[in-house]
């Protein structure tokens, strides 16, 4: 599968760390030239960096996904940059505060349903305009595997992540005869600062993990090459699926 995104323009928000950061990763090697996006301008021009290290082209967007204003700009910075925009991984995401329904404040709620699936979709939306100008495109969200099950004390991220996947459907539906493909991923536990920060009231996490099917965390690269492939040509009959990638956690 050597550099089968030559010259494509691929934008990864939240790019700056973990799975994000990854994914950027992976599609420089490939060759494509990035658009890295993240909240936090450091760690985002330190992806860039890495990327031109492996001897491909990238630029830095600061964007916050929950806000429209960001998510326009960025787009059009990409293809004022590029010229175009073939892949978009909507990556970014917060776990927010982990609390029963009970105690959960709603400000925690709105924060986490702003930034994890208002973000999505108003990204989708700014990059769906761009993809139709151009006669096609490919786009993966990052969902979750609790976009499929639940968690106590995670309603928001719960709620958030199934809705991720609803709307990839939607997407899919409205697009797939533009030539636009939709897809997502879910994740189990990967080895990221999202879950180390992960600490109350859930001390036990670290054990749910190593009984686990797989025994361990998932590595962010093994996210990022399920990305890849959804977003290749090798794909191309691929939309509206949400790929789980999790090692075996759900079927247990
Ligand atoms: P991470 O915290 O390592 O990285 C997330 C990145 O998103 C950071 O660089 C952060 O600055 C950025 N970000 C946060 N809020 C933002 C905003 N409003 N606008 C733009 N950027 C913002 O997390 P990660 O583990 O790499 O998670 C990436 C995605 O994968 C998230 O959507 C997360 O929900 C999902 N996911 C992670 C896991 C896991 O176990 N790590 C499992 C399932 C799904």
């Amino acid at each position: 599968m050597a550099e089968q995104f030559d010259g494509k323009v691929a934008l990864v928000t939240g790019s700056g760390n973990g799975i994000g950061r990854a994914t950027a990763l992976a599609f420089a090697r490939e060759k494509a030239r990035i658009v890295v996006s993240d909240i936090d301008a450091e760690a985002g021009e330190e992806t860039v960096r890495m990327i031109q290290g492996l001897g491909s082209e990238a630029i830095f967007v600061k964007a916050d996904v929950g806000e429209e204003s960001d998510i326009r700009a960025l787009v059009e910075a990409a293809v004022k940059a590029y010229g175009a925009l073939d892949c978009a991984v909507n990556n970014a995401g917060i776990e927010g505060e982990v609390l029963p329904i009970a105690d959960n404040p709603v400000e925690n709620w709105e924060r986490v349903l702003r930034i994890n699936l208002t973000g999505v979709w108003l990204s989708m939306k700014y990059e769906i305009r761009q993809m139709l100008k151009q006669g096609g495109g490919a786009i993966v969200n990052m969902a979750s595997i609790e976009g499929l099950i639940a968690f106590p004390g995670a309603s928001p991220y719960v709620a958030a992540k199934h809705g991720v996947n609803g709307i990839t459907k939607t997407a899919a539906l409205e697009l797939m005869q533009a030539n636009i493909r939709v897809n997502s991923v879910c994740p189990g536990f990967i080895d990221t600062a999202m879950v180390d920060r992960i600490k109350t009231p859930v001390p036990e996490l670290e054990a749910v993990i190593s009984m686990s099917p797989a025994g361990r965390k998932g590595r962010p690269d093994e996210i990022a090459e399920a990305v890849i492939w959804l977003c290749s040509d090798k794909a191309s009959f691929v939309s509206g699926h949400t790929l789980t990638v999790d090692g075996a956690y759900v079927v247990q």
